[in-house]
């Protein structure tokens, strides 16, 4: 019998759009959804004799993130041109950073199903502009919106260290929140803001003798489901190709697929591609980057705890679960709000259920964050301190919550107004079982005989005294009371 094992080999590259008001080489506004070629002046229109000016802030965004990425960051980089010529590329080249990127042999922690992380390395990170769109919307003829033209594109480049479309989803993800957290970037997958290149392969052992099969490049995915669907089908199909014809990887056989969304295949679009093919040359219009270590030292200033570090350090601080941990990390307005809300005293389970329950609830039904929805951390806090305190059963607290957005009054007055005061009084709670026990005295009798009836008995006299109550009785003083009585 043939013994055939394999492994699929992935690595990535991601162009990420950073969130800055004005496009990398003119003072264009970046704007989604304007009136096309409403956002355009000569130099993005690529009219000769116009000069290029480097865009700061999309630079130190671009640092900043390859900064968080661990990458290492050289004090000196330039500006190259890539040749190509496209109708949407108006210069016909585009500006970008070639032998000498911003940053480079970095890494990335990306969390996996098994609750372990695992270590993708990044080999480099550069800076480029991006290009303008295509559209084919006006039936024979085709047009194009150049609004786009020179927008500060991010191209990270990782090493090809994933082995599943579930990791390369993962760090896709991850990525996502990474950026979102350091601010750099909205990572809006809707409006195109990150956009995905896997380069897959397989390695494959039949009989003892290792293959690998040639690379594939699949463009321009613009989704997590996408990404990981097309590498999982790009797994199958090499697999199926090898073990029909025996092709293998040879110099030059790289090629390039598109991915069909709705039959799910992937496509051939061109036998080969190669970097000179580009005609890379310096950029003569711009003056190379001199990094100091004093401007290094202000945007590593803008570095903040990274969101899987920080997921890590709920788990392991707080002792929450893996997936709220999750929640709460998802973007980094929730997780600051709920660290305000543990400082003002929030016991941070309470605290956790308070917002992922009912506040991230609220805030999504109004497009909003947690820390916009009107009620302040110390608020909260008071909130999950009456629930810790009994005062408020954890059902009440939502009730209590939602009204604190509604009308911005405090949990106190809230709690008081809607009659959700929970009693704990045991002078007073006890008076109410004793006339429960004495009108049910079959249910008594069920459980003082013990086995199995007893059990139902027990939950069904705790109803009757929360019923009694109006459900204002703190269950665990009612429970404590009857087992009493009951004893
Ligand atoms: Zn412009
Ligand atoms: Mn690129």
């Amino acid at each position: 019998m043939v013994e055939v094992d394999y492994k699929v080999i992935v690595g990535l590259e991601i162009h990420v759009q950073l969130c800055t008001k004005s496009k990398m080489f003119c003072g264009c506004a970046v704007e989604f959804g304007a009136e096309p070629n409403s956002r355009v002046c000569p130099v993005c229109l690529g009219m000769p004799g116009v000069l290029p000016v480097m865009n700061k802030q999309a630079y130190e965004y671009s640092v900043l993130t390859a900064m968080a990425l661990d990458c290492r960051i050289p004090t000196f980089t330039k500006w190259d041109r890539k040749s190509y010529y496209y109708p949407d590329l108006p210069k016909n080249y585009q500006i970008s950073q070639y032998d000498l990127p911003l940053g480079e042999n970095g890494f990335i922690e990306i969390p996996l199903e098994s609750g372990k992380t695992k270590r993708i390395g990044i080999i480099r990170a550069h800076l480029e502009e991006d290009a303008g769109k295509n559209l084919h919307t006006a039936g024979s003829f085709s047009q194009v919106d150049l609004n786009r033209t020179g927008t500060p594109l991010l191209e990270i480049v990782t090493e090809p260290d994933m082995n599943s479309g579930a990791e390369v989803r993962a760090l896709a993800v991850e990525l996502q929140r990474m950026v979102r957290f350091l601010g750099v970037s909205e990572a809006d997958m809707q409006k195109g803001h990150m956009r995905f290149e896997p380069n897959i392969n397989l390695a494959i052992t039949k009989d003892g003798v290792e293959y690998r099969t040639s690379i594939v490049e699949i463009k321009n995915l613009n989704s997590f489901r996408a990404l990981e669907r097309s590498v999982n089908y790009e797994e199958r199909r090499q697999l199926d190709d090898f073990l029909e014809t025996g092709k293998v990887m040879t110099m030059g056989s790289k090629t390039t697929r598109g991915w069909d969304d709705e039959r799910e295949v992937s496509v051939l679009q061109r036998e080969k591609e190669e970097a000179h093919d580009y005609r890379y040359f310096p950029e003569p219009d711009l003056v190379p980057v001199k990094l100091t270590p004093q401007w290094q030292a202000e945007i590593r200033a803008n570095l903040c705890e990274l969101p899987l570090k920080r997921q890590m350090r709920y788990i392991e601080q707080y002792k929450l679960s893996d997936y709220d941990a999750g929640v709460l990390t998802a973007e980094r307005s929730t997780a600051d709000f709920f660290e305000q809300v543990v400082e003002a005293g929030g016991e941070p389970k309470r605290v956790c259920n308070l917002l992922t329950q009912t506040g991230l609830k609220i805030a999504n039904e109004r497009g909003c964050g947690v820390s916009d929805l009107g009620v302040s951390a110390k608020s909260v806090g008071r909130l999950a301190a009456m629930v810790e305190a009994g005062k408020v059963g954890a059902g009440s607290s939502a009730t209590v919550f939602e009204a604190m957005a509604e009308t911005g009054k405090e949990p106190e007055r809230l709690a008081e107004e809607l009659n959700l005061i929970q009693k704990s009084d045991a002078d007073e709670l006890e008076a109410v079982v004793q006339q429960v026990l004495a009108e049910n005295p079959n249910a008594v009798q069920d459980v003082t005989a013990g086995g199995k009836k007893s059990k139902k008995a027990r939950g069904f006299l705790l109803g009757q005294v929360m019923q009694k109550t109006k459900g204002q009785a703190n269950p665990k003083v009612v429970s404590e009371i009857l087992a009493k009585k009951l004893a």
